[in-house]
């Protein structure tokens, strides 16, 4: 989300003053740095990178530097005790208004601060989208009410707020006829979407689906980030619809229930698996990746081999884990943090190898299978080749023409690597 919120940034200012990106730091105007501080590590590296911008507000002393997103949102004022040189602190909510508050830095010697949370009222302002590719991240709600008890986010998003269809499919239909062929959704809650249409209807995230897989032009969505407690029927009778990617990111952090319980998380694995199972019976070989936190407060060697279970019995592909860090404003904070940083760590490998094992074993049962892929882009390592992803998220490389980036490609897989796979075109869809 932060990707598509930094994107917005760019659209804004550059409608508002004309500003252009650039990649040399030294030649910027401005300069915003857009946070996250789901970790604290996430958060310690904003302040690295303001220490070394320091220097360039020296050389040039009209640049302006602004701090947003879910740290601005946390630390607030604070920013400005730790790095005085700021001109502008804003939040996730707020940076629409940055035209404002950039023209009120330059013109006062003062700090423009504005970490608000004035609902969705960003989305209204929001120009349309220029520059486009093959694939789109496009926010559908944001924030979360579930208040986990390790998660900082309903602090820094705010709760869960949800943006009205007409407004979300008018943004791809957009998207669709400047060329995106693919679209991500995006909520830091995704499946809790829900919002009333013009003639006062309930709309939820199965309903949304069904009018964005009626976009024509857009062949393949996606959504994410899912929570398993909101996985709901419709959901999974949803994926009737081929344009759903056989692909489904469902964190479920713990594979013990004890765990779940301390982590406010409102399910047990049982529950877990059942959706799963469900999903299944319509969609027999979808790809489920997770997120996982290992060394919980209190985790003990038997929940974490439970976790390792999961992990079999789901057959997990590529997934994301990590090590827990408390954050500020979490009931997890107060809790007593007894694992050691070793055995966390430990932990964190011994996941982390099994999941990866999973996920050759996936990618070299796709050698000799069709894989239809969206070619999005030239290959880094050669001009001649294409990259494309495929419905579960693998880059795959192959011998082809420039003119088929944003176009669907059925590829057969011929080899399996370690982060990719390659493959030969069989046909153009
Ligand atoms: N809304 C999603 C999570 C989005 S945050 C959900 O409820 O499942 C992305 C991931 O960061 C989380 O899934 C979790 O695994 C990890 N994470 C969040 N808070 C964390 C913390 N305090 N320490 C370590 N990992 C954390």
């Amino acid at each position: 989300m932060n990707v598509y919120d930094s994107d917005k940034m760019a659209d804004i200012l550059r409608e508002s003053h004309g500003f252009e990106l650039t990649s040399n730091e030294k030649e910027a105007d401005l300069l915003l740095v857009n946070t996250c501080s789901i970790r604290e590590k996430a958060q310690e590296k904003v302040f690295s990178q303001l220490g070394r911008w320091k220097s360039l507000k020296k050389e040039n002393p009209s640049l302006a530097i602004g701090v947003g997103g879910c740290v601005a949102s946390q630390e607030g004022e604070k920013i400005l005790d730790r790095a005085p040189y700021v001109d502008m602190v804003f939040g996730p909510q707020t940076l629409h208004r940055l035209p404002k508050m950039y023209n009120d830095a330059v013109q006062s010697d003062r700090s423009s601060i504005d970490i608000s949370f004035p609902k969705i009222e960003k989305f209204s302002k929001f120009p349309k989208a220029r520059d486009v590719k093959a694939s789109a991240f496009v926010s559908i709600m944001e924030g979360c009410s579930k208040i986990c008890s390790f998660c900082v986010v309903p602090t820094t998003r705010g709760y869960e707020v949800s943006r009205p269809p007409e407004q979300i499919i008018d943004e791809i239909k957009d998207l669709a006829s400047k060329g995106v062929r693919e679209i991500n959704l995006l909520g830091q809650n995704v499946n809790a979407y829900l919002a009333k249409n013009k003639k006062n209807i309930k709309v939820k995230l199965a309903d949304l689906l069904k009018l964005v897989c009626d976009i024509d032009g857009i062949d393949r969505i996606r959504y994410t980030t899912s929570h398993p407690l909101q996985f709901t029927d419709d959901l999974i009778a949803a994926y009737e619809d081929k344009k759903l990617a056989n692909y489904l990111h469902l964190p479920v952090q713990s594979g013990s229930n004890r765990i779940l319980k301390l982590m406010r998380r409102k399910y047990k694995v049982d529950r877990y698996l059942d959706r799963i199972e469900k999903l299944r019976l319509i969609r027999p070989d979808i790809s489920i990746s997770s997120d996982f936190i290992v060394g919980f407060p209190g985790e003990t060697q038997e929940d974490f081999d439970a976790t390792l279970n999961l992990v079999d019995k789901v057959g997990f592909d590529q997934s994301f884990s990590f090590i827990y860090s408390p954050r500020p404003n979490t009931k997890a904070s107060e809790m007593i943090d007894d694992v050691d940083h070793e055995t966390k760590l430990k932990r964190l490998q011994q996941l982390q190898s099994k999941i990866t094992e999973n996920a050759k074993i996936i990618s070299e049962e796709m050698v000799g299978s069709t894989q239809t892929v969206l070619v999005e882009k030239k290959s880094k390592k050669d001009e001649n080749q294409l990259s494309g992803r495929t419905e579960n998220n693998r880059w795959v490389n192959f011998d082809g023409p420039g003119s088929l980036i944003g176009e669907f490609a059925d590829i057969d897989i011929t080899e399996a690597l370690a982060n990719s796979l390659r493959g030969r075109m069989s046909r153009l869809i």
